[in-house]
């Protein structure tokens, strides 16, 4: 429907929350990924859930292109994971997003920027990076569930990324047990630290264990006030909360 271009992203947006909310995730994938089909992209962290909708998004399209953002500050056991569930599920598409060199030796020679400025060190290795990556793109699909913390619990199926596409949340609405009973349906392998206490797995120096009465998420920057590491936000929003 190459008509929809035309009309502007937060009436699309309300207008495919209205067909899809409450809707089985592969309900929505399946015509989202035929409508858009080599135009949007799976943005993937390969953490402790990601192989339930990277499961989802193979058994519809598996050459669809999933971006993994290595940061170059992941456990060693993300990125072997990635490779096993890459070699599993048969995706045929899979993008290793990395930091600028250039911006990192000017910017995070050492590796140490995250001790001092975890903004700026997210906006090197993380949001200028898939910014970079999503250009070819109309939409992205996320894996973003609102029971992981209080700043999600709002977060609808679709929503204007705030550069002009779509993103898409099919999972918005999965409960933990809708996620678990998932991963035993379907026999998906385990991320290795998913079951140290880890529900929620970024970047080694910046992820910590969690005990289970504490939100998935609350091990990210734990200490800080920062919850996000800022590609979930608008690049305007971005820029006006001060981060680079
Ligand atoms: Fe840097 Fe930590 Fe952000 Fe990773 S999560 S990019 S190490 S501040």
């Amino acid at each position: 429907m190459p008509y929809l271009n035309t009309i502007p992203v937060q009436s699309r947006v309300a207008m495919l929350n209205r067909l899809d909310t409450g809707k089985n995730p592969q309900d929505i994938l399946r015509p989202a990924l035929s409508m858009l089909s080599g135009k949007m992209a799976l943005v993937s962290s390969f953490g402790a859930d990601s192989v339930v909708l990277l499961h989802m998004v193979a058994q519809i399209a598996p050459d669809t292109p999933v971006l993994f953002i290595d940061t170059q500050m992941l456990f060693r056991a993300t990125v072997s994971y990635q490779k096993q569930v890459v070699e599993v599920l048969g995706l045929t598409d899979v993008r290793r997003i990395l930091p600028d060199p250039g911006e990192i030796f000017l910017g995070d020679t050492e590796g140490l920027l995250h001790q001092a400025d975890t903004d700026t060190c997210c906006a090197l290795r993380k949001v200028a990076p898939l910014q970079r990556a999503l250009e070819p793109f109309d939409a992205w699909i996320t894996g973003r569930k609102q029971h992981q913390s209080t700043t999600r619990a709002d977060m609808a199926t679709w929503e204007d990324d705030g550069a002009a596409r779509l993103k898409l949340n099919p999972l918005a609405q999965w409960s933990k047990a809708d996620v678990a009973a998932y991963f035993d349906h379907h026999n998906l392998p385990r991320h290795p630290l998913s079951e140290k206490g880890y529900p929620s797995i970024g970047c080694a120096p910046c992820t910590f264990s969690v005990t289970p009465d504490l939100d998935d998420r609350a091990g990210r920057w734990a200490g800080k006030a920062k919850t996000e590491c800022g590609i979930h936000f608008s690049p305007k929003a971005y820029k006006q909360s001060g981060s680079k």
